[in-house]
């Protein structure tokens, strides 16, 4: 029987994975945690299981759409009238609707008018032509200098830190063109969720993975990928060797460099110059709503977050009974000091701000909180990736790797992981044929 492994159970492992055990092959599933999901895996607190990050579904997500169907649980896909909120200079201003954007006071008419001709002109555009321009300089061509400080500098700042000024102008574009997808009509954006939560769909996969005869095996991080005569021949785990006709990996691209020590040559130079970055995210349980909105961005130099996401505005969560739950995330480079602060402390200054946001906030709102910390979580979108991205084929014809960079410009999702995870099944299979052939 043709066996394969695949390294890590996030989406993209578990979306392969569950591809190759339907075709008869044999598949081990190796993940370093205690659980499923990577990035969109849940926590055990209060008697609740929830997501550690937000997660919302956009139309066009169509991986995760029809992964829903495959199972049996497009009843559980909920699609949500969503609103949106810039908090600048202590008020906050629905912005969503080309009403809301004609009324939004911190920029001057003529500027606001800009701003919603701007969004159009941008997705009118080709990716081909936008992909080599900086992001900062194109938004500010496109916006205006006062329209980038006010509604896209604190994206950035939050999205990328210090590596905004290298993202690519490609990257926003996309962003757009999916969140355009979901608007209805003007007046409304439409958000899906799934009723359960992401490990709904995750753990869904991993149980019928296992019914089909798939093995899972949990906190078992991978410590090498061994070769021999130019072939992937197995991982050493644990001290111990597990066998493999093929091999796909699905861990970040850093990881992988380490795992697959010995392979040369420009596919690895290309990996090692994708920068990623990390995310710190504040979790809060509150007895009450903050804002009665599902994101809001933050531009106000007394506010330490550059955006705030009320989950509970998106999906209801009945089984908080009407508690709320609040995502402050930070995106920071791995090394970054802030991910050595002390819990207390954010929770202390990141209340003070959420009572700036909300004159009502009080601590004692708070029933549960937990600062989030993966120093991966992202790949950052250069100008130059379309000629540096990586390949799901590696050099050896019986390796394979994934990883969210080869979603670019494209923002990550779980959606667009079910994809990847997809081709690599696809792509393993066919080299498992060739090899028998
Ligand atoms: C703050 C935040 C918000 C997000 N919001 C959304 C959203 O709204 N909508 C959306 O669709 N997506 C969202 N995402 C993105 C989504 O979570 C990711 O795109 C998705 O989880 C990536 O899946 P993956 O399988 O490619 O990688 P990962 O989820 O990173 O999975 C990789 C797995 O590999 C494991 N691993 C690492 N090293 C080893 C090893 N040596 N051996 C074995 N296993 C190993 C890890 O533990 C992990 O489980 C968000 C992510 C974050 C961080």
């Amino acid at each position: 029987m043709r066996r394969v492994v695949v390294i890590g159970g996030g989406p993209a492992g578990i979306k392969a994975a569950h591809t190759l055990v339907k075709q008869g092959i044999h598949v081990t599933l190796l993940e370093s945690d205690a659980l499923l999901g990577g990035l969109a895996s849940s926590f055990a607190f209060q008697g609740v299981r929830i997501e550690r990050y937000y997660h919302f579904i956009c139309k066009g997500d169509d991986h995760l759409v029809d992964t829903l169907e495959e199972l049996g649980l497009s009843r559980l896909l909920h699609w949500k009238s969503s609103r949106m909120a810039y908090f600048v200079d202590g008020v906050l201003y629905p912005f969503l609707t080309p009403w809301e954007l004609l009324r939004f006071e911190p920029l001057p008419l003529h500027d606001r008018l800009r701003a919603g001709l701007a969004v159009k002109l941008a997705q009118r555009m080709r990716e081909e032509d936008i992909a080599p321009q900086r992001a900062i300089p194109w938004l500010t061509r496109l916006f205006g200098e006062r329209a980038y400080r006010v509604i896209w500098e604190p994206l950035m700042r939050f999205k990328f830190a210090e590596h905004a000024p290298e993202i690519s102008a490609a990257w926003i574009w996309a962003r757009m063109v999916r969140l355009s997808r979901s608007r209805t009509n003007p007046w409304k954006e439409e958000l899906g969720y799934v009723e359960g939560g992401s490990k709904v769909v995750l753990e869904g996969l991993g149980t019928d993975f296992e019914r089909r005869g798939g093995r899972i095996v949990l906190q078992a991080p991978v410590e090498q990928i061994l070769f021999e005569s130019g072939r992937a021949t197995g991982v050493r785990v644990g001290g111990e060797t597990i066998p493999a006709d093929a091999v796909i990996s699905t861990v970040t691209t850093s990881r992988f460099r380490k795992l697959a020590q010995g392979l040369e040559g420009s596919y690895v130079e290309r990996l090692a110059r994708i920068p990623t970055i990390g995310i710190f995210c504040l979790f809060l349980r509150l007895k009450h709503q903050t804002t009665p909105f599902f994101w809001v961005n933050a531009n106000d130099p007394r506010v330490p977050f550059a955006g705030m996401i009320e989950y509970t505005n998106l999906n209801p969560l009945p089984e908080l009974g009407g508690d709320r739950i609040l995502y402050v995330p930070q995106y920071l480079s791995a090394d970054d000091p802030r991910f050595a602060q002390d819990d207390e402390e954010v929770l202390r200054s990141y209340s003070d701000a959420l009572a700036l946001v909300n004159p009502a906030f009080d601590r004692s709102w708070i029933t549960y909180s937990h600062v989030f910390r993966d120093r991966y979580a992202q790949p950052i979108c250069l100008t130059d990736y379309r000629t540096t991205t990586p390949e799901i084929r590696t050099p050896v014809p019986n390796l394979f790797l994934t990883d969210s960079c080869q979603l670019h410009p494209h923002d990550r999702t779980i959606s667009g992981s079910f994809g990847l995870g997809l081709e690599a099944a696809r792509l393993a299979t066919e080299a498992l044929g060739e090899a028998r052939g």
